[in-house]
């Protein structure tokens, strides 16, 4: 069973085609890379897989669930990091990731795990609103990932990063990836797209022009 299923999705706007016509399939363990410009219709994937937006045609399934019978249930086994994904400013970075074992129903003992895992347990008594960029990128995908989800939703997770913590960053979806996970990732950066995805699609004014394993991408140029 593919973890993630889409056939010949299209999304229309009014007088905007987003989407147009595309296919893919994503497995278990596998980092799937959604590489394109801005305004390709990165945003509007994840949005439909993620159930927060209709597709004008065609079918797509998460974990086999076909996206118009997707609901907040989904989440117990999806983590999603978008730009939206906001903290509790005020909050401590211990308080953000406890806020959501209680949502999600996981024991707290996973909070210093992921801490760890990402690097801020020494961290873990400052206030999210004071963290810098990188710190604060670390703390949304610990909040994504707590619940050990079977898909992972990330868009262009390290736009804005320092390169070192882009590093970073990348370690941890590759670890994640070992354990299992299906990433869907999206970004604007080729280079990244080859350093950690195993396979890619190239999207232009919302089509897939060119799909395969980095390797095939870049013996077709
Ligand atoms: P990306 O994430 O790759 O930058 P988007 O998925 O956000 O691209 O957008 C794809 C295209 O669809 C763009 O031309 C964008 O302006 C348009 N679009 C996105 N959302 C809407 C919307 N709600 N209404 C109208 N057009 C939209
Ligand atoms: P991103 O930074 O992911 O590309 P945008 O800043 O383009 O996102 O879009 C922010 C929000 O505005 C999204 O919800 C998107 O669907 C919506 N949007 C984008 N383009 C348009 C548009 N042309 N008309 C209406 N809504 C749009």
């Amino acid at each position: 069973l593919d973890t993630i299923s889409v056939k010949h999705l299209s999304k229309q706007f009014k007088n905007q085609t987003a989407l147009k016509d595309i296919s893919f399939n994503i497995q278990p363990g596998e980092i799937f890379g959604f590489l394109g410009p801005s305004g390709a219709g990165k945003t509007t994937t994840i949005k439909i897989l993620t159930g927060q937006m209709h597709p004008s045609d065609g079918v797509a399934s998460v974990l086999g669930v076909p996206t118009e019978k997707i609901n907040e249930h989904i989440y117990e086994q999806v983590g999603i990091v978008t730009h939206n994904s906001g903290l509790y400013d005020k909050l401590s970075v211990y308080k953000n990731l406890e806020i959501f074992t209680k949502i999600l129903n996981v024991k707290k003992s996973k909070i210093e795990e992921i801490l760890k895992r990402v690097g801020l347990f020494k961290d873990r008594k400052k206030i999210a609103g004071k963290l810098s960029q990188g710190m604060r990128q670390r703390l949304i995908l610990a909040r994504a990932v707590i619940h050990n989800p079977k898909v992972l939703f990330l868009d262009e997770p390290t736009s804005g990063l320092d390169p070192s913590t882009q590093v970073e960053i990348h370690r941890l979806i590759k670890s994640l990836r070992d354990n299992g996970t299906a990433v869907f990732l999206t970004t604007h950066n080729m280079e990244e797209a080859e350093k950690l995805c195993d396979h890619l699609a190239l999207l232009n004014n919302g089509k897939i022009v060119e799909a395969g394993t980095p390797r095939e991408i870049r013996l077709n140029h």
